[in-house]
Parts: C-alpha cells; structure tokens; sequence
C-alpha cells in the first residue's frame, strides 16, 4: 500500500503544520475542520509560513503555490472517506476524539490508516473506539511545535498494531522530512517521559528555595547547553497544558516523579498559564519578560 492522500483532522496549530508538511512532501491532502472560519484561520497561517520559506529561498515560489494548491479544506467527514491515512488533530479531549475516530471508521476506506497526534492519550484507548480491523491500523504521529521547523516525530504503536502498517507510517515519517523515532504506547511516549518530570522537577526545586526563576532557567541554559531554561519552556508549552500532561502520566505510571507540584497547581488555578495568558512564570506584559512576583510562603 502506497500512501497518496493524506486527511488532518483540525486546522489548529498542529493541525494546519501538519497539512502544510504533509503537501509541501507531495501529498494531496485534505483537511476537515468544524467551520470555515477555523480553516480560513489555519490556512492564512500555512500561507504566511510558505511565504516565509520562499523569502528564505528554502522553497521556491512556484514550489509554494504548487503546494498551496495540493491543499483543500472541507467541514465534511465525508470528503476523508478515500484518504490512505487520517491524522487526528484535534482537541485534547478522550471522548471527542474517541466520538470522531468511530465515525471516520465507518466512512474510511478499510485500508485507511488511522493515526493520532496526541500528546499525552494512550493510543489504545482511541483505538478501542473503532472497529477490531482498523484496530491493526491505528498508530500514534506525535509531530512537534511549529511543525514545519521541527524534525522529530514519534511513531507510536499499540500491542495490535499490524507491523507491515507500522513500517509504512515510519516511511510516511521520513519522506515528510522528519526523523521518526519508535516509541511503544505508553503515556508521554518518548519526549514528554522524560521532559515532564524535568519540568515539574525545576518548579519542586522553586519551592524548596534552591534558585529563583531566572537562576534556575540561566542554571540550565548555560549549565546543560538547553536553548531555555525549564521555566521560560514551560511558559512556551502552557502551564495548563503541563499540569494536564503531567495527571494523566501520573494516572498512568502513579509514580511521584509524573505528580504535579502544589505550586503548579495553584498557577493553573489562579489563571497563570504561560505565554498564551501573558503571565505564567514570567510576566509578558509590554512586550517584556519578568519574573512573575509570587508568595512562596
Ligand atoms: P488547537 O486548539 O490549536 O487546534 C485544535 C483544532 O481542532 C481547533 O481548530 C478545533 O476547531 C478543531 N476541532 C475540534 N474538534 C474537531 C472535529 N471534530 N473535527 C475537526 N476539527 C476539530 O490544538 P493543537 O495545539 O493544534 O492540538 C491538537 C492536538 O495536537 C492535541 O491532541 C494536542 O495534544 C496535540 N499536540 C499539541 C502540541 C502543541 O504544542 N500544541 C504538540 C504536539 C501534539
């Protein structure tokens, strides 16, 4: 089975990185979202960033327009039904993408491969969603933010993934440009196994005393070689975001290293999520970055 049309469902942040990468490697691909106004939104952003590439030189503009008219939109599940493999990125939420995976399942051609971007899910819990065939079909893609600039992806397998289908989506993988790596189904995959515990580990450490924020994140950066330290990244990535991670690992694993800390907590809580609430740890108002003044005790 060769793979031609690829489907993405969402054109969110990864969802519209996704179909970018996926039509600038060649593939016609199609991308269902809830509104037009979503995908109008997704796709100006794809433009802006095939834009870029061609200013660059990376791409050409014949090679950008090229790839801009291998990509549709639609509101329709229908218009995925001849897709070779659907890729789900849509919320974070178990029950919408279990919901969305049993209907594709009966509109998908048998042969379709399912696949999910989920960050934290286990892929066996979508998986059980759809039907005992397409069970040996269903892979976890776990692409990395932006998309178009990032060259992991984890390729994740259940216990009844078939291998020939496996390998396939390990190909997908490389002629995307990225570099696959295998990764079994178990919560956090690869990356966020390790880079969770790091994380709430540095915010264990704020509040214990042993650094401040800005001490802490130079500590690493300049210590480690890390291109920011864990405060400045956990901003990046959302503290909400984190500290929901961070619950269904410790679900998962019950392991205190995967528990997230009081302080965390009480962040999300109070509203401070990061970057994208303009306070987390550091406070972004003015276009600055300081540290947010918090009552330690
Ligand atoms: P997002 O909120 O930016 O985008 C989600 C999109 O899905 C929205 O535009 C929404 O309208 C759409 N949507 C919701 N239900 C839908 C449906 N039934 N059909 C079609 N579209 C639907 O979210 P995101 O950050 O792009 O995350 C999407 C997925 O990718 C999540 O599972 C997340 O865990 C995972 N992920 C996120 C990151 C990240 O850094 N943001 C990294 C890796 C993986």
């Amino acid at each position: 089975m060769e793979i031609k049309k690829v489907g993405v469902l969402g054109c969110g942040l990864m969802g519209s990185g996704i179909a970018q990468v996926a039509a600038s490697a060649g593939f016609v691909t199609v991308v269902k979202e809830v509104s037009p106004e979503f995908l109008e939104k997704g796709f100006k952003g794809v433009e802006k960033s095939l834009a870029k590439f061609t200013e660059k030189g990376t791409i050409t503009a014949k090679q950008q327009k090229e790839t801009r008219d291998r990509l549709s939109g639609t509101t329709s599940v229908q218009d995925l039904a001849d897709c070779d493999i659907v890729i789900e990125a849509i919320v974070e939420n178990l029950d919408e993408k279990r919901r969305t995976f049993g209907e594709l399942d009966s509109i998908c051609k048998p042969e379709t491969i399912f696949a999910s971007n989920t960050s934290s899910i286990s892929i066996t819990e979508m998986m059980t969603a759809t039907s005992a065939a397409r069970q040996q079909r269903f892979i976890g893609l776990h692409f990395f933010n932006p998309v178009p600039l990032m060259k992991l992806v984890e390729v994740v397998r259940t216990i009844l993934t078939d291998e020939s289908v496996y390998e396939i989506a390990v190909d997908f993988g490389k002629r995307l440009g990225k570099v696959p790596v295998r990764a079994g189904d178990k919560s956090g995959f690869i990356v966020n196994r390790l880079l969770v515990p790091y994380l709430l580990d540095a915010i264990r450490a704020l509040e214990e005393g042993v650094g401040s924020i800005v001490d802490i994140d130079n500590a690493m950066k300049l210590g480690c070689g890390y291109p920011m330290g864990p405060f400045t990244l956990g901003d990046f990535v959302g503290l909400d975001t984190t500290y929901y991670i961070a619950e269904i690992m410790f679900n998962e694993f019950r392991e205190k290293r995967f528990a997230p800390p009081p302080l965390l907590k009480r962040m999300v809580l109070a509203g401070l999520y990061g970057r994208k609430s303009g306070r987390g740890f550091y406070d972004y108002s003015n276009d600055s970055k300081n540290p947010t003044p918090m009552n330690l005790v």
